[in-house]
């Protein structure tokens, strides 16, 4: 089956480390990818926070590295700048790429840097990292974090108005309310899991993930360790717990994947080529080809298609 992964920060992580899309030493390579029958990948771009001009200096060189990439492996790759992309036969055997930016420390409170980013290529965004910037309080800010600022909703705006998708991984709870309300699409959590069954600051509660169903979004499962079980020890099965949870509090139609490969070093799957056993697990868990293919890959296509 195809599957749709909402987050991986590869390329942020081969560009740090010179390395190469085709084939490289992280956990997503083309090569890969093909083999785990990958459709769409969102490919996040990050920094740590800093200084919003600087941010923007080391954002622009990351997305210089995605094209440089996405041109010299146009035989594999094509950039999804409209759903449409998705759907042309021309692209059936390869694998689209969303470009994804991680926190909006790179806009500092301009949206103009927004349209630009857009031009570029860009279609997917999250607000914060766990940091405040100029647009929102990210996690770090704790039980004290305020919500949107003035920009944040402008922001939000914008991207109604142009089409890109909203991410609310990373940012406070406040904000997540917030967002929900001004944004006009579906949206997505695309790295995040389930609270009830890990009580990790980064994933969602009852509450939040009751909220994302009533707008019609989705919560891309997180591979990493900690979001996955509170000690890290944790097999496929306990991923699959999440997804299964997810899906019988809020419906199985919210439930993506968003792996989160290369973005911590412990995740569940080894590298993207494992995803064939995620597959297979889901069957052994009694999920019906239909619902399997939801997962992998419909209930993300839905939240694309219906923004971008
Ligand atoms: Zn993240």
């Amino acid at each position: 089956m195809k599957i749709v992964d909402l987050h991986c920060d590869t390329i942020s992580a081969i560009y740090d480390k010179d390395e190469q899309l085709l084939e490289n030493s992280g956990h997503f390579d083309i090569r890969r990818a093909q083999k785990a029958n990958i459709k769409v990948q969102v490919f996040a771009l990050f920094t740590m926070p800093v200084e919003s001009n600087l941010a923007l200096r080391q954002i622009l060189k990351q997305i210089d590295k995605y094209h440089f990439e996405m041109a010299k492996n146009a035989e594999h790759l094509y950039q999804v700048s409209r759903y449409s992309d998705i759907e042309t036969p021309d692209n059936r055997q390869k694998i689209g790429c969303i470009l994804h930016l991680e926190g909006g420390e790179a806009l500092g409170s301009d949206i103009e840097i927004l349209r630009i980013l857009y031009r570029l290529g860009l279609r997917s965004l999250g607000l914060t990292w766990n940091n405040r910037n100029y647009l929102a309080d990210g996690l770090y800010e704790g039980e004290k974090a305020s919500g949107l600022s003035v920009k944040g909703r402008e922001v939000i705006t914008e991207m109604n108005k142009l089409g890109i998708l909203l991410d609310l991984s990373h940012l406070a709870v406040k904000g997540f309310y917030e967002a929900l309300e001004y944004y006009q699409y579906p949206l997505m959590v695309s790295h995040a899991n389930a609270r009830a069954l890990c009580d990790h600051w980064r994933n969602l509660d009852d509450r939040q993930l009751k909220a994302l169903a009533r707008n019609g979004g989705v919560v891309g499962i997180n591979q990493v360790a900690d979001f996955v079980k509170e000690d890290g020890n944790c097999q496929l099965d306990d991923l699959i717990d999440h997804i299964v949870y997810i899906a019988g509090l809020i419906g199985i139609e919210h439930v993506g994947l968003g792996s989160d490969f290369d973005g911590a070093d412990h995740v569940v799957l080894p590298g993207v080529e494992q995803y064939e056993g995620l597959e297979l697990q889901l069957f052994k868990r009694g999920f019906s080809p239909k619902e399997v293919d939801m997962i992998l890959s419909e209930n993300a296509l839905r939240v694309i298609k219906a923004v971008i």
